[in-house]
């Protein structure tokens, strides 16, 4: 399929070279233009503006935020502006719940398509096309999107025709991850404090009572202390927070845990944190334990 792609992050990048290598016509934008450059020598071609990649049947962002989301969708030179009638966005970005409803209405009437897919997967399992894709939108664009994910993904889960659903399972899903990644952060810095040996711990954990990758793999990150380089950044794991609790808000929804983890994130990235990974609100138990140490 004839496709745009712009954003270029840590999941845009292998995610547009992965539908370079499935056969697809790819034109990639990215904010910062020197991040196409591998893309263009797997074949990609290059756009100079937005409008440059929204020439094809579809345009796919997986852009950073809202904010970002946003600008690059719903500005004067934006998606909306310059897709054809009839051409399909697929979002896959984080976003939240209200700019996804928004974006749905904005295309609609401009007779375009919108489909939400945001994934769980860290930028390893983008670069071996193993994402878990969550979608929504209406069923006809989902089947004519499925050739774009089976090129991206391992699975496609379709959960309704509202595609803000995808957006708040999504959010919902990282809750539970950030959730997750407190607890062990917790119940390590306990165990280490008492002297028991942090990376056996997980490994138990990880074999018996929570065979879950999460627990293997943020379990191992918290056990090392190894935060950085950032394969999914801390301000991007607080943003997410703070959307999932924004819908919660807006459904009237209690969810204290989803408060607790908000000021998790506050505290690290107000310490200077903003370059770590968000595994690293696993790390500040052991730093309110006295215990914290550097990657091993
Ligand atoms: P990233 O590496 O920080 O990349 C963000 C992308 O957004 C870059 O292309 C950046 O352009 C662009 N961008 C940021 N602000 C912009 C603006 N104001 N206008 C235009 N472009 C802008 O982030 P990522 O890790 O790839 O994540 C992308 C999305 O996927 C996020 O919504 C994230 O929550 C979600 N996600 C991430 C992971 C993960 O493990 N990393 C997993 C699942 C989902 P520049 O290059 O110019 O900065």
């Amino acid at each position: 399929m004839k496709t745009g792609f712009i954003g270029l992050g840590h999941m845009g990048s292998p995610m547009a070279a992965n539908l370079l290598r499935a056969g697809h016509e790819v034109t990639v934008f990215n904010r910062s233009p020197e991040k196409c450059r591998a893309l263009l020598e797997l074949g990609a071609h290059e756009a100079v503006t937005v409008a440059d990649a929204c020439r094809g049947d579809v345009v796919i962002t997986m852009l950073a935020d809202d904010l970002a989301a946003a600008r690059v969708a719903l500005a004067d030179d934006g998606i909306v502006g310059q897709l054809a009638v009839g051409a399909i966005h697929i979002s896959m970005s984080t976003i939240g719940v209200a700019l996804s409803k928004r974006l749905a209405r904005t295309h609609a009437a401009a007779g375009q398509g919108f489909v939400a897919a945001p994934v769980f997967g860290r930028p390893e399992m983008a670069v071996a096309a193993r994402l878990f894709i969550v979608a929504a939108g209406d069923p006809a664009v989902l089947e004519a999107c499925q050739p774009l994910f089976a090129a991206m993904g391992q699975k496609t889960m379709p959960v309704g025709e509202d595609p803000s659903a995808a957006n708040l399972v999504k959010l919902s899903g990282n809750f539970l991850l950030a959730a997750a990644i407190e607890a062990l952060g917790e119940a390590v810095a306990l165990v280490d404090k008492a002297g028991i040996d942090r990376q056996a711990y997980v490994d138990l954990l990880a074999s018996t009572i929570f065979p879950a990758p999460a627990y293997r793999t943020y379990g191992d990150l918290i056990a090392e202390g190894k935060f950085e380089p950032a394969a999914f950044a801390a301000p991007l794991g607080y943003k997410d927070i703070r959307l999932m609790l924004a819908a919660a808000e807006s459904l009237q929804v209690p969810m204290p845990l989803g408060g607790l983890l908000h000021h998790r994130f506050l505290r690290l990235l107000a310490n200077g944190g903003d370059h770590l990974d968000w595994a690293a609100i696993g790390g500040l138990a052991a730093q309110d334990a006295g215990t914290a140490r550097s990657a091993r």
